[in-house]
């Protein structure tokens, strides 16, 4: 079941693959940013894991998530932390005080963060942003819970889904954010924050394993 342990577990994974993958996110970042995004993300989720290690979150997933939502608009900045912060706290809030998430409210949940991002930022589908992450994922765990699968695996093909979308940002020209900024030169990279999203919907799909 997907429970408070599992939300933790998730939490710590991300915090975990996003360290690990730091100087890949820095680099795609250099090449139509500002070269921040891994180093904005590691700090944020090490700030949510050093409050976590202190007790602060508490019986719920809505809780853990929560907590990870104040922590990375306080500590990360840019556009990343914002963005990220308003979809923990919406999928916190799409949670309520339940105390497990079976496969529905796993849709429900994946689908609220990506709507928090889309009303935060203003970004479309296909403008090049984690967007192009989010929205495949919440359509591919409403498409699974939809057809009866179980939590873990709406969770796995809303992961999959996401790396398919970050891939698929690849060509695109990136229409909001700092990439913006390079028109057509940004085509040719992987948006940052696609592959950040699918980092963290991976690592919520393997603490569900
Ligand atoms: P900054 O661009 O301020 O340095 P980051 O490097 O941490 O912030 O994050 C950049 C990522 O933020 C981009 O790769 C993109 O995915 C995402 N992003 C930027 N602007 C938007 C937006 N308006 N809507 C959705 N995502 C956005
Ligand atoms: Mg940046
Ligand atoms: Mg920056």
């Amino acid at each position: 079941v997907l429970d408070t342990a599992w939300a933790l577990r998730w939490i710590r994974n991300t915090a975990d693959v996003i360290s690990a993958e730091r100087t890949q996110l820095i680099e795609l970042d250099r090449a139509i940013g500002d070269a921040d995004h891994g180093e904005n993300l590691d700090r944020g989720f090490t700030a949510v894991i050093g409050r976590i290690d202190a007790g602060e979150a508490s019986a719920t997933p809505a809780s853990v998530l929560k907590l990870v939502a104040m922590t990375l608009m306080s500590t990360v900045g840019g556009a990343a932390g914002p963005l990220y912060g308003t979809a923990f706290l919406r999928a916190a809030t799409a949670l309520g005080d339940a105390e497990e998430v079976d496969a529905a409210l796993v849709a429900t949940l994946v689908g609220a963060a990506r709507d928090g991002i889309m009303a935060r930022g203003k970004a479309e589908v296909g403008d090049k942003t984690m967007v192009d992450a989010w929205t495949p994922a919440a359509d591919a765990a409403r498409t699974a819970a939809q057809d009866g699968a179980t939590p873990a695996d709406v969770l796995a093909a809303a992961a999959r889904a996401a790396e398919a979308g970050a891939r698929g940002t690849e060509p695109l020209i990136a229409r909001k954010g700092r990439a913006s900024y390079l028109g057509e030169r940004s085509a040719g990279h992987r948006d940052p924050g696609a592959v950040s999203s699918a980092l963290i919907l991976r690592a919520a799909a393997d603490a569900a394993q």
